[in-house]
């Protein structure tokens, strides 16, 4: 069965953007996957077709109406799809997040515009409000691309036999090891030599400790997480 994206957008050239290519892009070819780009400008207001307006208790920018959003959601057969709104106000997009919505029938994705949506119609739909980071992009569009392209490449039969979900960052709660391929000295610099050993225990034990190395570096957030589900005692390896 098709894996079926839905984005709310007033830009729907946006779609597929850079999913019609590569791993996604093929996958959307081959039917894994479908996306329609549904244009909420058809559901705004007057000849204008009018989508926003000031926010009520003043300050700069505009706020999508919540009657035109409405509107927009109601037209779509969510299907037992979860309606995402990506939202720097949002709790973190995180890849378990990813696996829920690749594993059920796809994902309807409302991409905000201006300085965002109405609370009340986010109340009312129930949207999931999630954040793709720490920073402030000019529309959801970029957003939706980053979440979709998660979920496809997760989607059976899209990733071939030489890519791999399983040994990837955040599979096992930690970023990945470090990567080398040919050639074995570069500029002065050699490949970890157990790498070469063909020593399939040895190699898995220094990516293990090399994934621990880098988390425990650059992702204390992760690293805590990681020791609470490993029971080991933080205070000694930190
Ligand atoms: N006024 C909002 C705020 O301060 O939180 C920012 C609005 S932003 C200019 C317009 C739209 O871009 C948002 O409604 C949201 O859909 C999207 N967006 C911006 N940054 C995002 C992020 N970090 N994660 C997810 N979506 C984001």
């Amino acid at each position: 069965m098709t894996w079926q994206a839905t984005a709310l957008t007033l830009f729907p050239d946006m779609f597929p953007g850079t999913l019609g290519h590569s791993l996604a892009g093929r996958a959307l070819e081959r039917g894994i996957w479908s996306v329609e780009a549904r244009d909420m400008r058809e559901y705004g207001l007057g000849r204008h077709r009018v989508v926003d307006d000031t926010p009520f208790g003043g300050g700069a920018g505009m706020v999508m109406r919540p009657d035109v959003v409405a509107a927009a959601i109601a037209d779509i057969d969510l299907a037992g799809r979860p309606l995402v709104y990506p939202t720097p106000r949002g709790r973190r997009l995180m890849q378990a997040d990813i696996r829920r919505y690749a594993a059920g029938p796809g994902v309807v994705v409302l991409c905000g515009r201006y300085e965002g949506v109405d609370e009340r119609v986010l109340e009312a739909s129930g949207a999931e409000q999630v954040s793709i980071g720490d920073y402030v992009l000019s529309g959801g569009e970029v957003a939706a691309t980053v979440l979709l392209d998660a979920c496809v490449r997760l989607l059976p039969g899209v990733m071939g036999s030489g890519e791999s979900a399983v040994e990837e960052s955040f599979s096992d709660g930690l970023l990945e090891y470090p990567l080398y391929t040919k050639p074995a000295q570069w500029d002065g610099r050699d490949v970890p030599e157990v790498l070469l050993s063909g020593h399939h225990a040895a190699i898995a034990k220094w990516r293990r400790a090399a994934s621990e190395t880098v988390t425990q570096a650059r992702r204390p957030d992760l690293w805590a997480a990681y020791q609470v589900v490993t029971g080991q005692d933080i205070s000694r390896t930190a």
